[in-house]
């Protein structure tokens, strides 16, 4: 399985990708040069399975490569082998406390789980797993979090949290290493994009296993991307990263858009025609922020490297038309439509719903 689009990635050596294994998880390779994988959570109760697979396909068709589903009690794990057989991206199962129900869902056909050592008993039951896991050939995400951190990391924590994530996610790569597993992704989560960054650049720097980028708890639609692109963006920047959940209080295809865009404008991968828009300002011919909208909602399944401008006046408009495949410049009483920087029609107003799919179909 390679992305979940159309579009080009490109090769993650050319970004200068740190060095990190590779795991598998169900055909989506994860570090060791695979493209930056894109991968949401579901919001329903695992227990209900349509609804859950309703969403794990939204996420799916919005460019979600993986997708995780809480696996908190054996009504959820019920629904399991359903998920997996059904769902058209390999599901990661996310376990806490419970052992028995790690063992259910590998017996599921899960292709990754994220744990975390820590709270999963006794070394017996961490054993038991980890050989579990070993025998299927699925890798496990070591999922360290502030807000569930040990609380042999406090001390550690109140001077140095970044520390005491790295302090934490090493600690568990070790119990995994001391029952015989190495198969593993690591996540350094806070809520503070500050304490992220410097947790997974000092990991980077020790650790060669593939990190999943994250703020935990990030908040809400807007405050929550910002907060996410913010610590992601410097990370990825600088080659750290092999794997990225955005975490929002909204509905999670918004995670799965986000983390595509973040990564387009990084030029790492592309799953999106990119569509430039105006501001707009007083000169404004047309409402753009809905024709924008339109448009991008229009484009949304054509070749990523398909550029559309939505401009609502003359003066930038042309400009950025040549630049682009499809160029819409509003005048005062006509809509000029632009294909590689010439005009080729001049529009009503009312008739640009129409000319729009007309012109968006031939970029196909
Ligand atoms: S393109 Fe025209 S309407 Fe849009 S911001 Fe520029 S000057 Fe204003």
């Amino acid at each position: 399985m390679t992305s979940a689009g159309s579009a080009p990635d490109r090769p993650a050596a050319a970004a200068a990708r740190r060095a990190t294994r590779q795991v598998d998880a169900g055909g989506v390779t994860i570090g060791g040069g695979a493209p930056v994988r894109v991968q949401s959570m579901t919001t329903t109760r695992t227990a209900d399975a349509e609804a859950t697979l309703a969403q794990i396909r939204e996420l799916a068709t919005a460019g979600a490569e993986l997708v995780r589903v809480a696996v908190n009690d054996d009504a959820a794990a019920d629904a399991l082998p359903g998920l997996v057989r059904e769902a058209r991206v390999p599901i990661v199962a996310d376990i806490h406390f419970q052992h028995r129900l790690a063992l259910r869902a590998l017996d599921a056909g899960i292709r990754k789980l994220r744990i975390n050592p820590g709270n999963l008993g006794s070394r017996e039951a961490l054993r038991e797993v980890a050989a579990a896991a070993a025998d299927r050939g699925v890798p496990i995400r070591i999922g360290v979090n502030r807000g569930s951190l040990h609380a042999r990391y406090a001390q550690q924590g109140g001077r140095d949290m970044p520390g005491a994530l790295v302090q934490s996610g090493l600690d568990e790569i070790e119990a995994l290493a001391a029952v015989g597993f190495g198969d593993v992704v690591v996540s350094l989560k806070s809520s503070d994009p500050q304490e992220v960054i410097e947790a997974c650049r000092r990991f980077s720097r020790i650790c060669d296993a593939p990190l999943h980028l994250g703020v935990t708890e990030a908040g809400t639609l807007r405050a929550g991307t910002v907060r996410s692109v913010a610590a992601l963006s410097v990370l990825l920047a600088e080659g750290i990263g092999d794997t990225v959940r955005i975490s929002l209080a909204a509905d999670p295809v918004e995670e799965v858009l986000a983390a595509w865009h973040m990564l387009s404008a990084l030029g790492l991968r592309q799953k999106f025609a990119r569509v430039v828009a105006c501001p707009t300002c007083g000169r404004v011919e047309v409402d753009v922020v809905a024709l924008a909208a339109r448009v991008e909602a229009l484009a949304r399944d054509l070749p990523a490297d398909r550029v559309i401008s939505v401009m609502g006046c003359i003066v930038n408009g042309p400009g950025e038309a040549k630049a682009a495949d499809l160029g819409i410049a509003a005048g005062k009483s006509r809509v000029a439509i632009y294909r590689h920087g010439r005009i080729v029609r001049q529009v009503a107003k009312e008739e640009l719903e129409q000319v729009l799919r007309e012109e968006i179909e031939r970029l196909r």
